[in-house]
């Protein structure tokens, strides 16, 4: 069985049949099975879940099969928890369209926008405008989509429990990925993009009323 932490023998002569050598890896790679074709991958196991419809829920019910009614029982590490309001909370999406993809939630199982009681809608518009001042301040987007899709048939995911989503854009983001391949590139992990938004998420009373995780 070949090393495959073997160093490259530099004085070795070379062979007229190697893939050319771009590095350590690319030696240690042509020991496995495949035919290099210079193409780069994006490697997305997260997407696995999506496409088997993992924390789709089954039925509209409140409950822990939604969950946006599961998420605030969880600790903040464990369902992205970036803030929480009183009667709402702030929380990065499991299937984002871009790094700190935000979703503001009421706690309360609604469906619709006009279901809303008058301190949800006050608290879910000041945890929007919250959340765009840390992304700007923590990532620097160029701009932002905020929006609410209504119902199946306009795009809601789970269209039981009503979300605001929050989606800061850079220059260039909207490349040929999603577009021809159906697939976001994302540079940073979801726990590390939630410590990032939460460490810069104000507790001061200017807030909005913002209870600090
Ligand atoms: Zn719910």
């Amino acid at each position: 069985m070949p090393d495959a932490t073997a160093v490259p023998d530099e004085t070795a002569v070379p062979d007229e049949t190697a893939v050319p050598d771009a590095g350590p890896e690319l030696v240690d790679a042509r020991l496995l099975v495949g035919e290099p074709d210079g193409l780069q991958r994006l490697w997305t196991p997260h997407r696995m879940v999506y496409i088997e419809g993992e924390n789709k829920p089954s039925d509209d019910a409140a409950g822990p099969g939604c969950p946006f009614c599961r998420i605030p029982s969880l600790p903040d590490e464990e369902g992205l928890v970036v803030a929480r309001g009183g009667v709402a909370f702030v929380a990065l999406n499991l299937y984002p369209y871009n790094s700190g993809h935000l979703l503001v939630c009421p706690y309360r199982h609604v469906a619709d926008y006009t279901d809303l009681t008058d301190e949800e809608v006050a608290e879910v518009a000041t945890l929007t405008r919250t959340a765009m001042r840390v992304l700007r301040e923590v990532s620097h987007p160029h701009g932002f989509n905020l929006g609410m899709n209504q119902g199946d048939v306009a795009g809601a995911g789970i269209a039981a429990h009503l979300h605001q989503h929050v989606v800061p854009r850079w220059n260039g983001d909207a490349n040929f990925l999603p577009v021809i391949a159906r697939t976001r590139a994302l540079p940073e992990l979801l726990a590390d993009t939630r410590a990032r938004l939460a460490a810069g998420w104000p507790t001061g009373p200017d807030d909005g009323g913002m209870i600090a995780p």
